[in-house]
């Protein structure tokens, strides 16, 4: 059998846009379908500059920076905490270990070459990434759904749904970037869902919210916020989509929203009262679009490079939110696997042991994002901590830059760890009543 194309790729979000603008560049033939037709809203507004090399390498970012999306120059972190305490022992009385805030300019950072990035309203950053792939050769069908791969065949073959007929379409690889709707993980049975993050999240647009309501530094008003709420593991996102639209999200655990019997409008409502600044500017606020739900998102895959298949993106793994990493891992995922398939490619070899190098840094590198993520659930004053730390800030911003992808784990990750492990292992520990509620061995990341 002669195949189509060199490479399919499932999905037309950030991931499988900027694979195949990576491989259209590299001289390979790439279709890619989408089962909806642009534009389309999503989830995921704010980036971290982890991004602007990709953008950058694929050329994508003239016609980013032209769609004139609010800058992004850092992020801020804010509580209703109001206990003060000196954890670090500086010895000259309690800090205010509450808020914190972070510029991207404070550390330089390999590749990128300006102090921003960008919040972006998904429905117009997809298109511009998709349209972008296209315009450099990849064959691009919107409105159609890759129902299974079939790898039985000297090639696999991949059917796709086109208006009622079933279509077959032989390549030489498949690169699955279908996002949470993880197409190739269901049809392999390899995904596994995250035993210890269960969360759950409401979202919506609300225009004239001022932005600067729970600003108590005085921070930009166009960074990103997390408003620590005084609920186990829940916080708010606030995130600038226009001069005027602000993306407003609760992530709070799952059982918590089983256990409400109102509708999710009212268990928003609800659980943003328990922070009454922050109620009472949303509802000085309008709301412009219709509560939306994500839930069980945490998960990962036993197996996510194979004979002539890989999975990039959320396909791939997916952590919880709190540090906007998701469209960054997207990017560099679709860049590090990039390389090895064109390699392949060169090699006339598509198997499995050719993805290896993908497999290594993708898997080391998302996990410090889990293990830091899994940090704050466990104690978030933790992080504000070391944010504040002189000795860990440029390690901490590191990993909140996204930039996660070299060798080494970063310093403030091994000390965190430390720390953590001596306040769950002692009960008369300071910082003891600062725990969250999951625990040590639980959150070890099991994929
Ligand atoms: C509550 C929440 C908040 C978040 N906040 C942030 C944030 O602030 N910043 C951030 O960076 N990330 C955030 N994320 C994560 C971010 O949304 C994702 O990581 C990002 O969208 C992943 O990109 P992707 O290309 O892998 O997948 P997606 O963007 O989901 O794209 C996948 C595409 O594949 C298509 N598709 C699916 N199945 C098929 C099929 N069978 N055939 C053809 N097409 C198919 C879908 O229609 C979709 O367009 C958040 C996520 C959640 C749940």
């Amino acid at each position: 059998m002669k195949p189509d194309f060199d490479v399919a790729v499932i999905g037309g979000g950030p991931a499988g846009s900027t694979v195949a603008s990576y491989l259209a560049k590299g001289g390979m033939s790439v279709v890619l379908f989408e089962a909806e037709n642009f534009p389309r809203e999503h989830v995921g507004e704010s980036l971290v500059t982890a991004t602007t090399p990709v953008l950058l390498e694929i050329g994508a970012m003239p016609a980013i920076e032209a769609a004139g999306f609010p800058k992004k120059y850092g992020a801020a972190w804010t509580s209703a905490e109001t206990r003060t305490i000196d954890p670090l022992g500086y010895g000259s009385g309690p800090h205010d270990f509450r808020t914190a805030q972070i510029r991207f300019r404070e550390r330089e950072q390999p590749g990128v070459d300006r102090d921003y990035t960008f919040h972006v309203d998904r429905s117009k950053f997809d298109l511009i990434l998709l349209k972008h792939a296209e315009s450099l050769g990849a064959v691009v069908h919107q409105g159609v759904r890759v129902q299974h791969v079939d790898f039985d065949g000297d090639l696999p073959t991949v059917s796709a749904r086109v208006g009622g007929r079933i279509v077959d379409i032989p390549v030489r690889m498949v690169v699955d970037a279908s996002g949470r709707q993880t197409m190739l993980g269901n049809q392999l049975k390899v995904k596994v869902n995250d035993p210890v993050f269960n969360q759950y999240a409401v979202h919506t647009w609300f225009d004239n919210f001022d932005r600067n309501a729970l600003n108590p530094a005085n921070e930009e008003a166009d960074f990103i916020f997390i408003h620590f709420l005084p609920l186990t593991d829940t916080w708010v996102w606030q995130i600038p989509i226009t001069d005027t639209i602000t993306s407003i999200g609760v992530v709070t655990q799952k059982q918590r929203f089983r256990q409400h019997e109102g509708t999710r409008e009212e268990f928003f409502w609800e659980t943003v009262a328990s922070r009454p600044d922050l109620h009472a500017a949303l509802e000085k606020a309008k709301r412009v679009k219709p509560f939306k739900v994500e839930g069980d998102y945490s998960y990962g895959m036993q197996q996510i490079t194979g004979d002539s298949f890989l999975l990039i993106g959320d396909a791939a793994r997916f952590v919880d939110p709190i540090f906007s990493s998701g469209v960054s891992v997207a990017l560099n995922s679709a860049r590090i696997a990039a390389t090895d398939i064109l390699a392949a490619h060169e090699a006339g070899d598509f198997r499995k042991a050719r993805f290896t190098g993908y497999e290594t840094k993708l898997r080391k590198a998302v996990n410090n994002w889990y293990e830091f993520i899994s940090i704050y659930y466990r104690l978030n004053i933790l992080f504000t901590v070391f944010v504040q730390d002189p000795n860990y800030r440029l390690d901490v911003l590191k990993m909140l830059q996204g930039d996660v992808y070299d060798d080494e784990e970063p310093k403030a990750l091994a000390a965190m760890r430390e720390v953590i492990t001596a306040v769950e292992n002692d009960p008369t520990h300071l910082w003891r009543p600062f725990l969250g509620s999951l625990t040590a061995p639980a959150a070890k990341a099991s994929f």
